[in-house]
């Protein structure tokens, strides 16, 4: 399990714009936002990437993160936004401690601004799609 600077802010050791906090979760605003009111939840356990993350915790995380974009919503007047949950270095993941970004969406976010999005999309032969669906279910 990780030592991260999240798990410094959980016990306290440095600070943090705290938004929510329960027995298994903690909420705060992100120091370097890239969007107004780009927050950060996570769970307490010091799981690095979310197929780490224990049943229970993952139960924590679905508890809390409909109503804290709600929160985010209300208070930044945000009509859209996107949860963006990074695991592994390949995926932009820079702290390894499991989080969740809430980041809100303004009218006139664009280049430069707020969270820029790319979207390859493909067209796979079915079959490859269809191998690659048994495979996964196989794994669960
Ligand atoms: P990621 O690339 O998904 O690992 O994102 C890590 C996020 O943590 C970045 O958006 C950072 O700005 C944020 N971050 C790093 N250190 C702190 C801190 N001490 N307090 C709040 N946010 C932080």
């Amino acid at each position: 399990m990780s030592d991260t600077i999240f798990s410094r802010i959980i016990r306290g050791e440095i600070p943090c714009h705290r938004v929510y906090e329960d027995a298994h979760m903690l909420a705060f605003m992100d120091i370097n936002p890239i969007a107004r009111g780009h927050t950060l939840v996570i769970p307490k356990q010091p799981a690095p990437t979310l197929d780490a993350l224990s049943d229970d915790a993952a139960a924590a995380v679905g508890r809390v993160l409909p109503r804290l974009c709600r929160a985010v919503i209300q208070a930044t007047g945000a009509r859209s936004y996107n949860i963006l949950q990074n695991n592994g270095a390949a995926a932009h993941q820079a702290v390894f401690h499991v989080h969740f970004h809430i980041i809100p969406r303004y009218a006139g976010d664009g280049p430069g601004s707020g969270l820029g999005i790319v979207w390859p999309a493909t067209r796979p032969e079915a079959g490859e799609i269809a191998e690659l669906a048994m495979q996964i279910a196989a794994a669960i």
